[in-house]
């Protein structure tokens, strides 16, 4: 069904709210408009949620998560951007691996299975959509993804 992507990101940014407040990283939408796709809302809020969880995590106190909604030609984009720690570029192509974690010993400290990436991946690619990582380490990462406009509704 058509589900307004806007209002799945704000469902998302409002579930993480108090855990960015509590850590002290500033959270915003950088966006406008409602956006209407094809696509399953109950999924696309794990994606954002996921993606969220991972900004904060990877985001010391005091730097910013942006996420930003856009429609281009025949593309919807969907990026989550941080000012945090970064991965380094020889992890960049493997954390979409299953229970991939940069750098065993940080990950342990900050928790987390290395499931989130491999698990947003194949909800993306449900939805027709590529996703992509830019990340620089200790400036921070760009997630990318990108749906096509119509799309086939393969999920039930
Ligand atoms: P889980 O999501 O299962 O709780 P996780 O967050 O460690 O655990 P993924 O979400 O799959 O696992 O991410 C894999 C690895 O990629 C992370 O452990 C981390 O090393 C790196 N990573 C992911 N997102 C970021 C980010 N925004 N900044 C820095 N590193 C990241
Ligand atoms: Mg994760």
């Amino acid at each position: 069904s058509k589900i307004n992507l806007l209002k799945m990101v704000q469902r998302s940014v409002n579930q993480m709210e108090a855990a960015y407040l509590q850590k002290g990283v500033s959270l915003r939408i950088d966006t406008n408009q409602p956006l209407w796709m094809e696509a399953d809302p109950e999924r696309m809020v794990q994606i954002v949620m996921n993606l969220l969880s991972n900004a904060l995590k990877f985001t010391p106190k005091g730097g910013c998560v942006t996420v930003r909604i856009q429609e281009k030609e025949e593309h919807i984009f969907l990026v989550v951007e941080d000012t945090g720690i970064g991965i380094p570029r020889t992890d960049l192509s493997k954390v979409f691996e299953r229970f991939y974690r940069v750098d065993k010993s940080r990950s342990r400290r900050l928790g987390g299975a290395g499931i989130g990436l491999t698990i947003v991946k194949k909800l993306v690619e449900a939805h027709q959509g590529t996703i992509w990582i830019e990340s620089e380490e200790n400036k921070g990462t760009r997630v990318t993804i990108q749906f096509p406009k119509s799309f086939h509704d393969h999920l039930h």
